[in-house]
């Protein structure tokens, strides 16, 4: 954007009665980190960035700082957060503010290596080297509590079902009108909303995007979200679990790859086609260190329990919801072109810019390999036997933060995607969140973690 471009955009949001710019990017835990600055700084902001510190790398879920990484060992660095001018809007539910998504450069204004909106910028454009473009769409499941100061530990929930009854809703008619409206205002795509399954559990869907916009929205969808609930007396938890006898948050993500306008997953009679067939093989190779990433944190462990719809055991199928890898055909209604896959093993602890560039990663590596995909599968096999799943070479995901770091470190095809120091970053957070929970009962973890992202 021109500076002359950004003066005017300054002055638009001033005039619309917006003071200041709130920047945003996640962590490595998926907990969004921020700062605000006033709307008439955005033009020196816009050149210069904001400085923060480049400890923010190794924070860890509970905003505990891990000196374990060699690269950021020390209190000393600063790095500059810079607003990506080109997602800014006015927070329709927040409108003395303007958001922005935020992308980290050195003091110098070089990439810096632990910038993970950048590792999904170069996994974009290395997809774009072989003539691919890639479409995300996200589901987002949350749960809507009451939000009783005087009782902040209690979970009352805000809605009780049925589960996808529309008098689940009735509760939260106020909350639901402001997310439709505010959605819409912040150019949320939204394409349904419904309770869940779940008590107090609510999902709704964003259109598809190309992946940067994708992982910027499903920030942006955050804010907005919790800006409506807030008003509302309303308490959300994105958290994998919530609690123990909570139904788990999927943030299932949908791709399709695309090359000179053809997506690739629209094969004949609605099979995913060779080249879409080779992506969703890349994906289930590498499913176990992709899922490190996109479901890295304790909570994502608990929540991936066999026969919750979550995605357990590595396999796919045609819209087996059982299966971490959903593919999910086009059809004479919806058009060819509607064909993707949808990987189920995702979930809001993820970065959802890390998260994106792992699995693009395996896909795209997937087609240029010209994978192999074995038959889908069409129940569930945590229901069969382990012999059974032997014999298909069905295995579980990884457990334990330790199967999770092993899972990333033992496969260089994703762990490369992050790049060495980032890799390492994330592999001291994950630690340090392990040496936290060491020892304390899930559900303390859990609540621990409700609110946090
Ligand atoms: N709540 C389930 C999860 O943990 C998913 C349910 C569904 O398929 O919508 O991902
Ligand atoms: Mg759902």
């Amino acid at each position: 954007m021109t500076a002359h471009r950004v003066k005017g955009l300054t002055w638009e949001l001033t005039e619309a009665g917006v003071v200041g710019v709130t920047i945003s990017w996640a962590d490595n835990n998926g907990i969004p980190r921020s700062r605000t600055v006033p709307v008439a700084a955005l033009p020196q902001v816009a050149e210069t960035g904001v400085g923060v510190t480049t400890l923010f790398a190794v924070f860890d879920s509970s905003d505990v700082i891990t000196f374990a990484h060699e690269g950021l060992a020390t209190p000393s660095g600063d790095v500059r957060l810079l607003p990506v001018l080109d997602g800014i809007v006015r927070l329709a539910g927040q409108p003395a503010l303007a958001w922005a998504p935020g992308k980290i450069v050195t003091a110098d204004g070089d990439p810096w290596p632990y910038d993970q909106r950048g590792v999904l910028a170069r996994q974009v454009e290395s997809l774009a080297a072989e003539g691919l473009t890639a479409l995300v769409g996200y589901e987002l499941e949350f749960a809507v509590y009451r939000d009783d100061p005087d009782h902040p530990d209690e979970l009352v929930p805000a809605l009780s079902g049925p589960a996808y009854s529309p008098h689940a809703l009735v509760p939260i008619d106020g909350f639901v009108k402001d997310v439709l409206h505010d959605f819409a205002a912040n150019g949320l795509e939204l394409g349904q909303l419904h309770a869940e399954y779940g008590p107090a559990q609510v999902e709704l869907s964003l259109a598809a995007s190309d992946p940067l916009t994708a992982a910027d929205r499903q920030l942006l969808a955050r804010q907005t979200l919790r800006a409506a609930a807030s008003r509302h007396g309303l308490r959300l938890s994105f958290a994998p679990l919530p609690a123990l006898t909570a139904a788990g948050n999927g943030w299932h993500v949908h791709t399709s790859l695309w090359r000179e306008g053809r997506n690739l997953l629209a094969g004949a009679a609605g099979s995913p086609g060779p080249e879409g067939a080779a992506y969703i093989a890349g994906l289930l190779r590498d499913l176990p260190a992709v899922a490190a990433v996109t479901a890295p944190s304790i909570g994502s462990l608990a929540r991936l329990r066999p026969g919750y719809f979550a995605g357990a055991f590595a396999f796919w199928g045609v819209e087996n919801r059982e299966a971490p890898l959903r593919f999910v055909p086009g059809s004479a209604l919806l058009g060819a072109d509607h064909a993707n896959v949808e990987l189920k093993t995702s979930d809001a602890s993820a970065n959802p810019y890390l998260a994106l560039a792992v699995l693009l990663a395996a896909g795209a590596a997937g087609v240029a390999e010209g994978l192999a995909l074995p038959p889908a599968v069409q129940s569930d096999p945590g229901t069969w036997t382990a012999d059974e799943r032997g014999a298909q070479d069905i295995y579980g995901l990884p457990a334990t933060p330790a199967e999770q770091e092993a899972a990333l470190t033992g496969n260089p095809r994703i762990a490369r995607v992050l790049g060495d120091d980032l890799l390492g970053a994330f592999l001291a957070v994950r630690r340090s969140d392990a040496a936290a929970a060491e020892g304390r009962p899930v559900d303390e973890i859990l609540a621990g973690l409700r609110w946090r992202y």
